[in-house]
């Protein structure tokens, strides 16, 4: 992409009501818009890094035998009447409307009562399960609070992942898997030397411990206990002397730490299939209900919390696996043509460029470059050009190169 075609600007400086550091500088490099609190816009970067984030998980979801699907944002009260969770009382941060005749709606926070009330028209016998389905959806919440630009949104989309096993057995084994595969997907989008599987409270769904996933960071909200060599740790909610003999945690060996929970896992039991009447027959006949859990990720949170925990004061950092574009191919000389045949040549090799072609100032090029925090610079200037060269350059380091023309796609 040239970047003179962006619509998006560089802004210099960040809006004065942001105070979290991911809202500030994705909004300074044109990734994200906002529109009220807790409420953004993603604009073309940051839809691309949003996109190979989803892509990432989708991957790895579907490794693990899920199946995508997309449901709906307006929800049946009816369904939710079932569980008892159409009360303001139960769940607090619900949007709702009503529809021109005047019965309610439900704006969806989450989806385990459709999903489970869907599946009653596919299941009946222990046959059909397991099943394991997924989908990467918005989700509506009124939070109180809305001051941690998108690791908090009012709206934001998130994976959602629901689990129907026949016996317990077969539910825990795919709560490892899952739990495995989530550690991967950290991994892959550059966390996984800072994210922890973290024992944590049930909330509202089950009253014994599950698991988070937790990204450490100053910026956290939550204070988390982690086992570094354990690659283990505890949330301060649950830290006690029972939980820590459960988990195997000794106390000595754990350091206080915040953190920002990217995602999480957690038993359902039976809960929702007895209220909704998702049973199946078992090879004797008799009906038994679907043990299910629920897996979710959010997927700003997680774009979020790159940026909190890559970055440095130009700007971002983005790891290879979810920048934007690969190469930020920037170009002061005056003659374009040189720059320009070296765009051409890198998009037939299926690289992904954002090419400056514009007419300003070398320092505002370099500027916009570092705040942007594409992982590889590639500089066209008159005096490269003298040696048949371009001068690559990784963001984070000081290190340049002088790299001749014809190498350089062998080079990247
Ligand atoms: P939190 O404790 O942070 O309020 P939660 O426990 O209510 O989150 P879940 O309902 O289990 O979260 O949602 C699953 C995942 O969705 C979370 O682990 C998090 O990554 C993400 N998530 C939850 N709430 C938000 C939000 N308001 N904005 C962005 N992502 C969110
Ligand atoms: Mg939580």
């Amino acid at each position: 992409m040239k970047q003179s075609q962006l619509f998006t600007k560089v802004l210099k400086q960040a809006p004065k009501d942001e105070v979290a550091t991911n809202a500030r500088l994705l909004t300074r490099a044109g990734f994200i818009h906002k529109v009220m609190a807790g409420v953004y816009e993603y604009l073309p970067l940051g839809l691309m890094v949003l996109k190979k984030i989803e892509q990432i998980i989708r991957e790895e979801m579907n490794a693990i035998g899920g199946q995508e699907v997309l449901m709906t944002t307006l929800q049946d009260k009816e369904v939710w009447g079932k569980t008892n969770r159409w009360d303001d009382k139960l769940v607090d941060n619900w949007f709702k409307t009503k529809l021109a005749n005047g019965s309610d709606v439900g704006i969806a926070n989450t989806h385990e009562e459709p999903l489970t009330f869907l599946l009653t028209h596919y299941v009946s016998s222990y046959k059909d399960l397991p099943i394991y389905i997924y989908q990467f959806q918005t989700k509506f919440r009124n939070e109180l609070r809305a001051k941690s630009g998108i690791l908090r949104g009012r709206e934001f989309l998130m994976k959602d992942l629901y689990s129907f096993s026949k016996t317990q057995k077969e539910f825990r084994e795919f709560y490892e898997l899952c739990a495995g595969a989530y550690l991967k997907i950290f991994e892959r989008v550059g966390l996984g030397d800072r994210t922890f599987r973290t024992a944590a409270a049930g909330g509202s769904f089950t009253t014994g411990l599950t698991d988070e996933f937790q990204t450490v960071t100053d910026s956290g909200e939550d204070v988390i206990y982690v086992d570094e060599k354990k690659k283990l740790a505890i949330n301060k909610e649950v830290y006690t002397e029972e939980n820590l003999k459960k988990l195997g945690l000794d106390k000595t060996k754990l350091k206080e730490k915040k953190a920002i929970e990217v995602g999480n896992i957690f038993p359902l039991g039976t809960k929702y299939s007895q209220a909704l009447g998702l049973t199946v027959k078992d090879e004797t006949g008799r009906e038994q209900p679907v043990i299910m859990g629920s897996y979710g990720i959010g997927l700003g949170r997680l774009m979020g919390a790159v940026v909190e925990v890559s970055h440095d004061e130009q700007g971002m950092i983005w790891p290879k696996a979810i920048a934007p574009f690969d190469i930020h191919l920037i170009n002061i000389s005056k003659n374009q043509t040189p720059a320009d045949k070296i765009y051409k040549a890198l998009l037939e090799t299926n690289t992904q460029v954002l090419y400056d072609e514009r007419e300003v100032s070398a320092g505002s090029k370099f500027a916009d470059s570092d705040l942007i925090g594409i992982p590889t610079r590639v500089l066209v200037s008159d005096k490269t050009l003298q040696s048949d060269s371009v001068e690559t350059k990784q963001r984070g380091s000081d290190k340049t190169k002088l790299v001749k023309i014809k190498d350089l796609s062998e080079s990247l």
